[in-house]
């Protein structure tokens, strides 16, 4: 089993490149150059050094003892929210900048739903003094003021959706008309491992960092590079694909990705793509998504904002097809249960993706000898709103 891309894009059945005409000297000008600049000496000295100088890295590989206790094995926390920014995303958006500046790119757009990815867009806009528009869902900027004001204060124009439901597949359908009449000078920095060939390997790639430095702390921390398992949530598999990437063809370690299915994956209010998810297209990327008879997307809903994406990235399609990966659907109360356990036993607020990653802890039962990776994809700092209002309901009952 082959769990690279191949030269046209696919992951087996999924992937591609199905992009309007107009986008195709833009998308092939990436397709032929990203692997050649991505390594390069003088590109991995420039990431590398910013990685570790501005983001942080390395993040500590943290054995949770007392989540260990209570789970009866021995899970270690690979701490992506003490990153700059306070999760992963900003790996790729570091990568992206760096590869757009060699492509002699001086503008920069992106799209976002929750504005996570649109912040760590905007950083390193303003590190690198390069302009940058982030589109945006009318309905979500309204949603996530918060992350609004801080792509403003980094600099960055914040341009709304108006069209359709008001959300992220309308902030994307804004940022690919943009990048059709901008395509000279604009590079289109996409937050996740999906969109046309060679953005979900591209986006891996620069993630795969995780992964990179989890086979290196476990070698020093037990001496040996292998864990059993590697759990991450996925929203379009970012943090999952780059926690797994080192690990695709060690066959005896487990890739687990924990989808959010909201309110339940039969209630019509969910975003577990692979489990009622079937083929199609979605963000010029051949993969499952979620969709109506008609073919058209239908709106995900999760509580968490990061995980609240209709379709998912083709790698992570092609790791359920084949088995290789096992995913599964995590409800917005069991992510809740999981993330006010990790602040009781271990002193850490997760991010709500994070916690339904943390939530296969109950689904799955691992042996007491068995060595658990889990990524903690992020801080939990802006979903603060979120925990106090499910606090506030509990105390009223
Ligand atoms: C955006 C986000 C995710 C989901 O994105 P992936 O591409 O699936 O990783 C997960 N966790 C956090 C903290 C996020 O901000």
């Amino acid at each position: 089993m082959n769990y690279q891309v191949d030269e046209k894009g696919y992951y087996g059945n999924f992937g591609g490149a199905f992009i309007p005409e107009l986008l195709y000297k833009n998308v092939q000008e990436l397709q032929e150059n990203y692997l050649k600049i991505m390594y390069e000496s003088a590109f991995q000295k420039e990431f590398n050094d910013l990685l570790h100088d501005y983001v942080g890295r390395p993040t500590p590989l943290y054995f949770a003892k007392r989540l260990s206790e209570k789970y009866k094995t021995n899970i270690y926390l690979k701490r992506e929210d003490l990153n700059h920014t306070g999760a992963h995303k900003i790996n790729n958006t570091i990568g992206q900048i760096l590869l757009a500046k060699r492509l002699g790119k001086t503008r920069i757009i992106a799209e976002t739903g929750a504005g996570q990815h649109g912040v760590a867009t905007a950083t390193v806009c303003a590190l690198m003094n390069i302009e940058c528009l982030v589109y945006m869902g009318e309905v979500d900027i309204k949603r996530q003021a918060p992350n609004v004001a801080r792509m403003k204060l980094l600099g960055a124009k914040v341009v709304p959706a108006t069209c359709g439901s008001k959300t992220l597949k309308d902030a994307t359908n804004e940022a690919i008309r943009d990048w059709i009449n901008n395509s000279h000078n604009t590079h289109y920095i996409i937050g996740s491992v999906v969109g046309p060939h060679p953005y979900p390997d591209m986006v891996a790639r620069f993630q795969s960092v995780i992964s990179e430095e989890i086979k290196k702390q476990l070698k020093d921390k037990i001496g040996r590079e292998n864990p059993d398992a590697v759990i991450a949530c996925v929203g379009g598999g970012s943090n999952a694909a780059g926690a797994f990437y080192h690990f695709l063809d060690e066959q005896h370690v487990r890739l687990i990705g924990a989808e959010a299915s909201g309110q339940g994956i039969d209630t019509g209010h969910t975003a577990a793509t692979l489990a009622i998810g079937t083929p199609g297209v979605i963000h010029a990327c051949k993969t499952m998504l979620m969709q109506d008879e008609y073919g058209q997307i239908t709106e995900p809903y999760s509580i968490s904002a990061g995980l609240d994406y209709p379709g998912i990235g083709p790698l992570h399609a092609h790791l359920n097809e084949t088995k290789r990966g096992e995913f599964l659907s995590i409800t917005d109360d069991e992510a809740l249960q999981a993330a006010f356990l990790l602040c009781k036993l271990e002193g850490i607020i997760p991010a709500l993706e994070s916690s339904h990653a943390l939530a296969v802890l109950e689904k799955i039962k691992f042996k007491e000898n068995e060595i658990i990776v889990l990524n903690l994809s992020g801080r939990g700092d802006k979903d603060l709103e979120t925990y106090m209002k499910v606090m506030a309901r509990s105390e009223t009952v």
